[in-house]
């Protein structure tokens, strides 16, 4: 009986287990400084929303994790395991823990639909074909999609490319799902739809998720946490109820106050 109940409290501690940390992070792009000395942490499990300016450097973080781009000092660690600084070999190992859908949904243009979403898992995480299609065929029914299979991104809406990049994304099994403004691009008749899916996904897995967007509902509806940016600095977090109902940075509030 004990021993089952330190099972469960170990458990318990290992649900919100630190997963990713940024440590005195900076990145500058020539003379301009855009992450300053960044800490921050997110637990296992968590739902976290980046908000702030543009320009503030929400974006810069996402690509970081995504190892599009690199930091000039600092460290970050994704599950215990460096990603910067760290061997090329040791960026692929952790990286394959981690996808993105982008603004632009970046499918492959001259790949079907079925192909976009069974590429990475076959040749990353070495996949038979088989399997990757089965998961494949999953993924699209659970986005909607099912009957997709065999079109070519420009024959979708951008909406639907938006799923089958979600689809993309949730391929790999992620631990950690990085969203950057993922419904900026799509026409505003198709934004409820992708964030319903979105919302869906957030409270059905497990998964990780960081998530910059303008979309102050959505952000309010999934985060555990919101992270408030400015000048490449958190400058205030907390629940979505303290920074949208009570914030107590004045910057927090005037860009709020611009934007709801
Ligand atoms: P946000 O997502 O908060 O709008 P970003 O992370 O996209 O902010 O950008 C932060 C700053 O970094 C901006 O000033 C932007 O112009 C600059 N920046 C981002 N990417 C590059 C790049 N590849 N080259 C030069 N400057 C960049």
């Amino acid at each position: 009986m004990k021993e089952a109940e330190a099972g469960s409290r170990a458990d318990r501690a290992a649900d919100h287990a630190e997963l990713i940390r940024f440590e005195n992070v900076t990145k500058r792009f020539g003379s301009n400084t855009v992450l300053d000395r960044l800490d921050f942490s997110v637990d296992a499990g968590k739902h976290v929303t980046l908000i702030g300016p543009s320009g503030s450097g929400k974006t810069t973080i996402l690509r970081l994790l995504m190892t599009l781009t690199k930091p000039d000092e600092g460290t970050i660690t994704v599950g215990g395991q460096r990603l910067f600084p760290a061997s090329d070999k040791q960026c692929r190992e952790v990286r394959k823990n981690i996808g993105m859908v982008f603004q632009q949904f970046n499918l492959f243009p001259n790949m079907k639909v079925l192909r976009n979403i069974t590429e990475a898992p076959v040749t990353v995480l070495g996949l038979s074909r088989d399997e990757a299609e089965a998961r494949a065929r999953e993924l699209l029914d659970m986005v909607g999609l099912a009957d997709k299979c065999d079109s070519y991104p420009t024959q979708l809406s951008g909406g639907q490319q938006q799923r089958v990049a979600i689809a993309r994304a949730l391929a790999m099994r992620p631990q950690v799902l990085l969203l950057d403004e993922v419904t900026s691009a799509l026409d505003p008749e198709l934004v409820a739809g992708v964030l319903d899916l979105l919302r869906d996904i957030a409270r059905t897995t497990d998964i990780t998720m960081l998530c910059v967007t303008h979309e102050m509902n959505f952000a309010r509806d999934i985060s555990d946490q919101v992270l408030m940016f400015d000048s490449g600095q958190v400058i205030e977090s907390g629940s979505p109820e303290k920074i949208f109902g009570a914030p107590e940075h004045e910057r927090t509030r005037e860009f709020l106050g611009a934007i709801l």
